[in-house]
């Protein structure tokens, strides 16, 4: 599941230049780049006497053609820059709003439209919000677009991409609109504690985008539907009661809309909580490989890791205010009047505070990886028991590899991975395996 994309888009989002963007698009697999459909599990990874999860997981990773591993690697490495890009060029962005004082230019017009001061916020808020899409727009067309087609990863034209990208900027306006307002209502009411009750304020927002986003925010940008094919459903729905999940319904996702991608998640909580497959997974998983997915969403229903996620991304957001207090302070102090700002209570602030933000995201990176890759890993473990499809779980882990690279390095994967590497998870599974090779389930990929 992907909740930290969400948690981290959403903190991004209080700052109104995030993205609600449903993951990014993309398409056609080119000949000889797709990983491999395993129809049979490779003899090294046969249950037998002599079993060892290490030779198995090598004879999985072994059925990767050179071409597949080496796009992969390509890929996934080519993010990594883009995680330096990304920050540099956000930065930039704001560096601009602030020294050439178009921030400032933006509050001026606000206060000649209206003297009514929410109002003025909203009105700069979406200055704002504008500004920030199109000064990032060359990164996000190149990223989101050309770099997914390139990989084989998109599905969209360009006109269908374009409209996605118009409704998160709608999406952006909205629900940074209402924070925003609020936040600096906080700020000019509460000179000293703006910044305890500012958190306080960003943490309900973030649990009722939360709250909300299954029903109203994820169907802006794909439907979501009942899924009610027996054949896949009974297995899952057994599954599910087996572990104490009270449902009725499995959901999918038309994702290949935007993607070639294949996932599953469980979003929202209380009333919304639900698990979704995309149609990706439905399309080319196999039943062992589909109940391995769903044994790991369950995990995450089980252990609870939607409340998990939004007690620690609290207390992140309380060290985020915190620090917000001391180098907006610190900033305004030095180039404040230089930027034609006049307190942290003033709209044109907003540059400033999305430039702290964007810093601390870029160096909390490792620290956000390694919690979401700890609960995956988490869910991994409980899947593998809940479902028993260890050889699933091994194809769902090659799959994942068509956007993910199977074999990094260890510090590679403590600070770029938010889910365990694809080697990674087969070793898990294969150890579950040689664990259990008498409740194992025999596996060839059609077996029910
Ligand atoms: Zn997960």
């Amino acid at each position: 599941m992907c909740n930290r994309r969400m948690l981290v888009s959403l903190l991004v989002l209080m700052a109104c230049c995030a993205s609600v963007a449903p993951a990014q698009s993309t398409p056609g697999q080119l000949p000889g780049t797709a990983m491999p459909t395993i129809t049979s599990v490779p003899s090294g990874a046969q249950a037998s006497p002599n079993f060892n999860a290490d030779t198995a997981t090598d004879a999985y990773l072994a059925l990767i053609p050179p071409e597949a591993k080496a796009r992969s690697d390509a890929y996934f490495e080519g993010g990594y820059w883009l995680i330096l890009w990304e920050f540099v060029w956000l930065a930039a962005a704001m560096l601009i709003l602030l020294n050439l004082r178009w921030s400032a230019g933006m509050r001026n017009l606000a206060e000649r439209i209206t003297r009514f001061k929410p109002l003025q916020t909203l009105i700069y808020l979406c200055e704002f919000t504008i500004a920030v899409t199109v000064l990032t727009f060359p990164l996000t067309v190149y990223e989101d677009y050309f770099r997914e087609h390139q990989y084989g990863l998109a599905t969209q034209t360009f006109g269908p991409w374009m409209v996605d990208q118009l409704k998160s900027l709608l999406v952006n306006l909205v629900l940074g609109g209402i924070l925003g307002m609020v936040l600096f209502g906080v700020v000019r009411r509460l000179q000293r504690s703006w910044w305890l009750w500012g958190a306080g304020v960003s943490i309900v927002f973030v649990v009722v985008v939360v709250l909300i986003a299954p029903v109203y925010l994820v169907p802006i940008f794909n439907k979501v539907t009942r899924l009610d094919d027996p054949k896949v459903t009974q297995p899952i729905l057994r599954l599910a009661r087996a572990n104490g999940i009270p449902a009725r319904d499995v959901f999918e996702i038309d994702a290949s809309r935007q993607t070639t991608r294949m996932s599953a998640n469980v979003s929202g909580f209380g009333h919304t909580m639900r698990i979704t497959l995309n149609d990706n997974l439905l399309r080319r998983g196999s039943p062992e490989e589909i109940q391995a997915v769903m044994g790991h969403e369950m995990g995450h229903y089980v252990l609870h890791h939607i409340y998990n996620s939004i007690f620690f991304f609290a207390v992140v957001i309380v060290v985020l205010f915190a620090y917000f207090r001391w180098a907006l302070d610190a900033s305004l102090k030095r180039w404040g009047e230089t930027w034609q700002i006049r307190g942290i209570g003033d709209t044109a602030v907003l540059p400033l505070a999305v430039l702290l933000l964007a810093i601390f995201i870029f160096v909390m990176t490792p620290v956000l990886n390694t919690f979401t890759r700890t609960q995956e890993h988490e869910a991994d473990m409980y899947g593998l028991n809940a479902s028993r499809q260890p050889d699933g779980f091994a194809q769902a882990a090659i799959h994942l590899g068509e956007y993910r690279k199977m074999s990094p390095g260890t510090l590679e994967e403590w600070i770029f991975y938010d889910h365990p590497s694809g080697r990674h998870r087969i070793h898990d599974a294969m150890v579950w395996k040689a664990q259990n090779l008498n409740v194992a389930q025999p596996q060839s990929a059609g077996a029910p």
